[in-house]
């Protein structure tokens, strides 16, 4: 892959130096992070000569979205085990789902409740019943290749920071990046999502200890958002010329902005922030944000 941009954050004044690595900029619509969760996983389908990738996720998903771009790309049939049976009716007015459709991808919608049963054996049976052999990707992508996939986000130039910061959905990214950090750095991880079961998810593929959870920045839950997040987002636009997505890294980047407002990080401490992408998810939200009529994520 071709060496990846990093730029340096604009702050007010601080003895600290913050720069961000554009993963986001791999693609416009699959997200940074999701297509090196797919790369080994991709190669394993192949080598199991499989000829469609399966896999699950909601409404908004960057995943669904990057497992129809990537199939379509490297040649496997997708489908996409969709949580909502209400959302069949509604492809066209959703932007993620639409996209997914235009790549190739076929659907198959679910209620919430079947939703919660994918990865049972009869569930999967089912499934083979009526697809056929299919390679499954899980939901989020999270899998040892994936993992091994994130291991290359890093480069040897990296080790110039003190922390590496990135946001958690399922843990697979801040896995990879754990493995891949020197003994004289930290990587923060910063979860979109309540809940503390994602320690054991990274211990199952972490192989060092430099790394710590930062779990007040989720702002309510997976995919909730309030004016304040958006209004950062803007303005950080305003000042950087970097989108953020409104589900992972703007509230990471929120959370170390007020890290270090709060004195956290050590005088000349150098941080980077990880972008993992998402921007395909602005269009969803906003329609969101409008029905409810709320300010809307504005990039100018
Ligand atoms: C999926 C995703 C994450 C979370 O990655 P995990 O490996 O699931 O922790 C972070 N940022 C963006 C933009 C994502 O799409």
């Amino acid at each position: 892959m071709q060496e990846i941009l990093t730029q340096e954050i604009q702050l007010n004044s601080s003895k600290i130096s913050v720069f961000i690595r554009r993963e986001d900029l791999i693609h416009p619509i699959v997200s940074g992070n999701k297509f090196r969760k797919l790369k080994y996983n991709l190669l394993q389908a192949k080598a199991e000569k499989q000829q469609t990738l399966l896999t699950f996720g909601g409404a908004y998903s960057n995943h669904i979205a990057a497992v129809a771009f990537a199939g379509k790309e490297n040649g496997f049939k997708t489908i996409g085990i969709i949580r909502g049976d209400e959302l069949e009716s509604k492809i066209a007015k959703n932007p993620t789902l639409k996209f997914a459709q235009e790549c190739g991808m076929q659907f198959e919608f679910v209620t919430r409740e079947d939703y919660r049963h994918k990865t049972e054996a009869g569930f999967l049976e089912n499934l083979k019943n009526k697809f056929g052999s299919f390679y499954l990707v899980p939901e989020g992508g999270t899998n040892e290749f994936a993992v091994k996939g994130c291991e290359e986000i890093l480069t040897e130039a990296d080790s110039q920071y003190d922390f590496v910061c990135c946001a958690i959905g399922t843990g697979g990214t801040i896995s990879g990046i754990i493995n891949s950090i020197l003994p004289h750095q930290k990587v923060l991880g910063f979860p979109a999502l309540k809940g503390d079961f994602l320690k054991d998810e990274i211990r199952n593929f972490a192989r060092n200890e430099n790394w710590e959870l930062i779990n007040d920045y989720h702002f309510g839950g997976y995919g909730k958002v309030n004016p304040e997040l958006i209004a950062f987002m803007n303005q950080f636009y305003a000042e950087n010329k970097v989108p953020l997505d409104p589900i992972y890294t703007a509230k990471m980047i929120f959370g170390v902005m007020d890290l270090i407002e709060k004195g956290y990080f050590p005088e000349n401490s150098k941080i980077l922030l990880i972008h993992t992408g998402g921007i395909q998810g602005i269009a969803g939200m906003n329609l969101k944000l409008k029905a409810k009529k709320l300010p809307i994520i504005d990039f100018q």
